[in-house]
């Protein structure tokens, strides 16, 4: 499947915001977005154009993407996904990506970021309900318990991922650090789910 493999700080500098794509890196001064605040690109600190109505709405369809990692057929297909779902569609749209494996590892704190969530999927070191799963979409349902498999356990990208957990740091997530699992516990509502972004506006876009 194609996936972008370019710069992802370059992404952050392009959304004017911190997408938190790097891990611990994104927590500290070697950010680029401390020193750059602006778009990448030989005319990224002079360009001053004004931005549409169309623009702010693109930007913020693209922030949503490049948190999540997913590319736009995929992204288009959870919005259509939303639209069928009962409720607010812009809602409906956050909590499917949020219910994404690669994001769930990541939230768990088994991974520093969801690009090496998707990594720790993809080579299999991951099980739902204690069956293997290696496709980094699978979507998780409440109720799902997300493992470590024991072979994989000593690996000590997960340990020092583990360290930047807080205790019960979602509450539609519990996680035992001493077993290497969690427990999706119920879908999240929009306010608790950290992301800085106006799905609305991709609603808006998408509707026209
Ligand atoms: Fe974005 Fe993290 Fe890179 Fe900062 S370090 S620009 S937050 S990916």
């Amino acid at each position: 499947m194609a996936r972008y493999t370019g710069s992802v700080c370059k992404l952050c500098r392009r959304e004017k915001t911190k997408l938190y794509l790097k891990g611990q890196k994104c927590l500290t001064e070697k950010c680029p977005l401390e020193r750059k605040n602006y778009p990448p690109g030989q005319h990224g600190l002079s360009r001053k154009s004004k931005i549409s109505e169309y623009g702010v709405q693109l930007r913020e369809k693209q922030k949503i993407k490049r948190t999540y990692g997913v590319l736009e057929t995929q992204f288009r297909n959870y919005f259509e996904k939303a639209t069928r779902q009962k409720g607010i569609t812009g809602e409906n749209l956050v909590r499917l990506l949020e219910t994404r494996l690669d994001n769930i590892v990541y939230r768990l704190g088994f991974a520093p970021s969801r690009k090496s969530a998707r990594q720790i999927v993809r080579h299999r070191h991951v099980l739902v309900n204690d069956k293997l799963v290696d496709i980094p979409s699978y979507t998780v349902i409440p109720g799902d318990v997300i493992k470590v498999k024991d072979q994989s356990k000593n690996l000590e990208l997960i340990h020092n991922s583990l360290k930047r957990v807080v205790d019960a740091q979602f509450s539609w997530l519990s996680v035992n650090k001493a077993t290497l699992t969690g427990t999706f516990l119920q879908l999240p509502e929009r306010s608790e789910i950290p992301l800085n972004a106006n799905e609305q506006l991709v609603v808006e876009l998408y509707s026209k």
